[in-house]
């Protein structure tokens, strides 16, 4: 069972409130993405979900502290688990994810094949009306927009580029973040997240992917936590405050 967290007022009446999603720890080791205290102004309802990856979560604490995908079992295969950010039906079994279920990048044998990615999936359809979906990650100091899965620009990307978020970000400690396009900035991925909840209409949808730049890596050390929170949350609200000033 995944629960999400609800932050802000629910109507019952009518068509849902305009939301905003935000997930972490998709991937296991990502350690640094849970932690950040996300709460705010009720423009939205903003719903947060702290480990979408908690079987994942749970193996990096008892036996692999580097362990990325989720935990099931695959047919056919004595290797564990599907990468839960290349299982969304956006490029589907395209370039920069893996057939292979002893990959890491292994991409499970449908789109939506995932309990933890089908879960998000049902929730997004249902409500209907979010605005903005972000998928935090770590490490590499970049904050992406879509698309992963081919080179065609998104129609949203004029606006997208204007990049106050992580000129934000940096206001705080001076950490530099890399922003752009997934493709363009990091390499071609398939199946991955944003790229689905941006064809869902979510205009949107960005990904993070917090400290550092690889010195420490996933094993980011305690006292950078609370920093790379504070930080991250200068980002999150100059996203909030552009998605409520700029409705659609
Ligand atoms: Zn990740």
């Amino acid at each position: 069972m995944i629960h999400d967290l609800q932050v802000g007022f629910r109507h019952n009446t009518g068509a849902n409130r305009p939301g905003i999603w935000i997930d972490t720890g998709i991937h296991a080791r990502e350690w640094v993405t849970p932690p950040h205290p996300y709460i705010c102004a009720f423009f939205f309802d903003i719903f947060l979900e702290i480990v979408t990856n908690p079987d994942g979560f749970h193996f990096t604490h008892t036996s692999n502290r580097m362990w990325r995908k989720t935990r099931k079992p695959n047919d056919g295969s004595i290797c564990v688990g599907v990468d839960a950010n290349r299982n969304w039906d956006a490029g589907f079994s395209g370039a920069g994810s893996s057939n292979n279920p002893c990959s890491e990048t292994y991409r499970g044998p449908s789109a939506h094949s995932e309990p933890e990615v089908k879960a998000i999936v049902d929730f997004v359809k249902s409500h209907g009306n979010l605005k903005a979906f972000v998928s935090i990650h770590s490490y590499s100091q970049m904050l992406l927009y879509p698309y992963g899965y081919t080179r065609t620009p998104c129609k949203d990307q004029a606006e997208l580029v204007r990049p106050k978020a992580v000129t934000d970000l940096k206001s705080l400690y001076g950490t530099n973040y890399k922003y752009g396009s997934i493709i363009n900035v990091i390499y071609q991925a398939s199946g991955g997240t944003i790229d689905w909840t941006y064809n869902q209409g979510i205009k949107y949808s960005y990904t993070f992917e917090l400290r550092d730049t690889g010195r420490y890596g996933f094993m980011l050390p305690a006292n950078q936590i609370i920093p790379t929170a504070e930080e991250t949350w200068l980002a999150l609200m100059a996203i909030m405050e552009h998605t409520k000033n700029n409705p659609y």
